[in-house]
């Protein structure tokens, strides 16, 4: 399915429904302050977006901007937050996704700044609904550099770990993007509690491959992925397919 998955909605409905997504954002503990960013697409050419330097538990509809998916500023006061670039990468590289939201879950950059992956198959609903969650190699913030690689890994991700910073997360709304978020972090917190109790045991490859060929046919994806349901292991990195099958701790 390479059509747009959402339903767009009319520009009053997204503005209130990223001021309730951002302060979620700050409620869920995703993020601090002036951390992190949240947009959501209008039209073909016109993007909703937070301004920079406000506090996303303190928005209001008054630090939203409207920019066309060139990055010229339409509308609203002040200036476009400064990762703007990383979300129109991401609108450029998937016509099908209609918000983008970007945050600093802590549990996520931890594993991050302990040199860690989250790119297992371990639990269903995240191979359901992400398939796995790589991590982009460190770029500073607000640089094109990182918009070009957050970016190119939209092509296949819709959920990606930005190394030693924070989290990208892409829906076909506001709220997809936000559940996709509020699950990683989730998932970085049980695979922490795993860890700690004795080891991450990986769910049996064919589970793996099943549970992901379900949730792209179920849930869609990136049409990248989508266009490889077919595949024995559909889009699932290679080094899912070695998995040792009895599964056992790492
Ligand atoms: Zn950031």
């Amino acid at each position: 399915m390479t059509a747009i998955r959402g339903l767009r909605k009319p520009e009053h409905q997204l503005r209130r429904e990223l001021v309730q997504f951002a302060r979620l954002c700050y409620e869920r503990g995703l993020l601090v302050g002036f951390d992190g960013n949240l947009s959501a697409r209008i039209d073909d050419d016109l993007i909703l977006c937070t301004r920079a330097s406000c506090h996303k538990g303190l928005l209001t509809d008054e630090d939203l901007l409207i920019v066309t998916l060139g990055g010229k500023k339409v509308r609203g006061n002040g200036t476009p937050t400064s990762e703007l670039s990383m979300h129109l990468a991401c609108y450029k590289a998937r016509p099908d996704v209609q918000a983008v939201i970007h945050a600093h879950p802590p549990m996520c950059i931890a594993f991050t700044v302990a040199g860690l992956s989250m790119a297992q198959c371990v639990l269903p609903e995240v191979v359901l609904t992400m398939g796995v969650i790589p991590t982009l190699p460190y770029e500073t913030t607000g640089t094109t550099s990182l918009a070009d690689l957050v970016g190119a890994a939209a092509e296949n991700h819709d959920a990606v770990l930005l190394d030693h910073h924070g989290a990208v997360a892409l829906g076909d709304s506001l709220l997809s993007a936000f559940c996709k978020l509020e699950t990683m972090e989730h998932t970085a917190l049980i695979l922490k509690s795993a860890r700690d109790l004795g080891g991450v045991i990986d769910l049996p490859p064919a589970e793996s491959a099943h549970l992901r060929k379900l949730g792209l046919s179920r849930y869609g994806g990136p049409p990248a992925a989508q266009a490889r349901v077919g595949e024995p292991f559909a889009d699932l990195p290679a080094a899912c397919q070695v998995c040792p099958t009895p599964p056992k701790a790492r």
